[in-house]
């Protein structure tokens, strides 16, 4: 029997606030353990948390901009477990009335994938497992009380490749509109997912699992397929499938029972009697909805419109909101897009792929780039040399002219000095000049890569081109 994949993500971005959200400690990213903490992240008895405005700012941009219905209405809920990783025994979530509902998003297919709700929720602090024989856990709750958005999609997801791709498409979007950096490497965006098998063309779903523990878009992709094959046998075998949160486990790649999944009344969810509800004022929302950025497809027809790109090269620089800003600062420094497009995804793509680099760490400096390209266009360098000199820019972060005066790297262009040389190349290589004269003009290009050699490769080649030509047709006169 063939079977379809119904699979529902649930995704966890932390927001890029200042401070957390319900105290004033700093967010940020690799401190010292326990140093990022106060009583309230604590979990302190007596203390009282306060919201912090821009989690809720932060949230409705997401739900807007994933087209959600935004609420007027809702209130923060207590989410009890007990861990050693959640200091108060209870994570601060939403459960029944979340911000944002009934949202959407679609595939480059057309085909949309149903957001269910969109809620705000605090972070619990992190453990860290020893890796000795003797077994201790250690505990920083840096992290505890920062903010995230929980993102859930309705289960609209058949295959692995759509969930990936559903997954960067949204990563992309919450980039663009500044309120995560979704780093997975960093957890500051996580992501769990939900998978069932049905018999094929059938509307009645099966038993799903939940697989957590997934820390990259490639471990997205192979977790769900091993899920897949994993239910696929056990259907087969009219063996039933049992509903538990499964670990992916990368370094076996396989999926690993954790646990049987609890229920959302095992949580036993009650209204935060220490916050006030939340009521947002249509204006305020409509503020927000003003100022939202421009999103990855639009800034991608905008490309293709103003700077008459293709869809291909539009569509990968818009890929990354860094590097689109970064072409766009190049481009108030040169004025060729397509010139510059090719630069960057060519040169600028491959260096960043060999030093594994993102484009928000770049070293380079747009305005260099197009100093650059502009030297090439007028011929001061040739686009070998400019590749050259750019690798360097690269990765020291150096200027062109910086570089171009340390290595005496300027192209030359002067003919007499290029004369010289197009005259000694013609006398070293005799049987050359004869087969040119001979009628085999292929000769010509074995002379010009002498000429390129004599000069270490800073001789402009349409200049001496003309020389070397103008000289042999004179030797044929003579
Ligand atoms: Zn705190």
């Amino acid at each position: 029997m063939n079977f379809e994949a119904v699979i529902g993500l649930e995704v966890h971005a932390e927001l890029s606030t200042k401070t957390k959200i319900f105290c004033a400690c700093s967010t940020k990213f690799g401190a010292e353990a326990n140093t990022q903490t106060c009583p309230v992240c604590l979990g302190l008895p007596g203390t009282l948390p306060v919201l912090n405005e821009k989690v809720v700012e932060y949230c409705l941009r997401a739900g807007l901009a994933l087209n959600c219905q935004i609420t007027d209405w809702s209130k923060l809920d207590r989410k009890n477990y007990f861990y050693p990783d959640l200091p108060k025994a209870y994570q601060i979530s939403q459960s029944d009335l979340p911000l944002c509902r009934d949202g959407s998003l679609s595939l480059a297919s057309g085909k949309p994938i149903r957001i269910t709700r969109i809620h705000i929720e605090e972070d619990a602090g992190k453990l860290i497992h020893s890796t000795e024989g003797e077994g201790y856990s250690l505990v920083d709750y840096n992290r505890a009380g920062v903010p995230l958005i929980e993102i859930v999609t309705a289960p609209d997801l058949a295959t692995p490749e759509e969930a990936v791709e559903f997954l960067e498409k949204l990563r992309r979007i919450l980039i663009y509109l500044g309120i995560s950096d979704c780093k997975m490497e960093e957890g500051s965006l996580r992501c769990d997912a939900n998978i069932s098998l049905k018999p094929a063309g059938t509307k009645q779903l099966g038993t799903k699992t939940e697989l957590k523990n997934i820390n990259s878009f490639k471990a997205l992709g192979r977790a769900l397929a091993y899920e897949i094959e994993r239910q696929s046998e056990l259907l087969a075998e009219e063996k039933t499938v049992k509903q538990e949160t499964r670990k992916w486990e990368e370094a076996k790649q396989r999926t690993l029972s954790m646990r049987s999944k609890e229920e959302a009344q095992d949580y036993r969810y009650f209204p935060d009697p220490d916050l006030v509800p939340i009521e947002l004022d249509p204006d305020y929302v409509a503020e927000i909805a003003a100022a939202l950025p421009e999103l990855p497809e639009e800034k991608k027809h905008r490309f293709i419109e103003d700077y008459h790109l293709p869809e291909y090269d539009a569509e990968l620089i818009t890929g990354s909101k860094y590097l689109a800003d970064f072409f766009e600062a190049v481009l108030k420094h040169y004025c060729n897009p397509k010139a510059a497009s090719n630069f960057i995804m060519g040169e600028l793509l491959r260096l960043m792929g060999e030093e594994g680099l993102d484009p928000e760490d770049l070293k380079v400096n747009p305005a260099h780039l197009g100093d650059l390209l502009q030297r090439i266009d007028e011929g001061e360098i040739s686009i070998t040399q400019g590749k050259k000199i750019f690798e360097r820019v690269f990765r020291t972060g150096a200027s062109p002219e910086e570089i171009i005066q340390a290595e005496g790297l300027r192209q030359i262009s002067d003919q007499t000095q290029l004369l010289i040389v197009v005259n000694k190349v013609i006398q070293d290589y005799p049987q050359s000049v004869r087969d040119y004269l001979g009628g085999k003009e292929k000769a010509a290009g074995f002379l010009i890569g002498q000429i390129m050699r004599e000069t270490k490769g800073q001789a402009n080649p349409q200049v001496i081109k003309g020389l070397l030509i103008e000289e042999l047709e004179k030797m044929r006169q003579e």
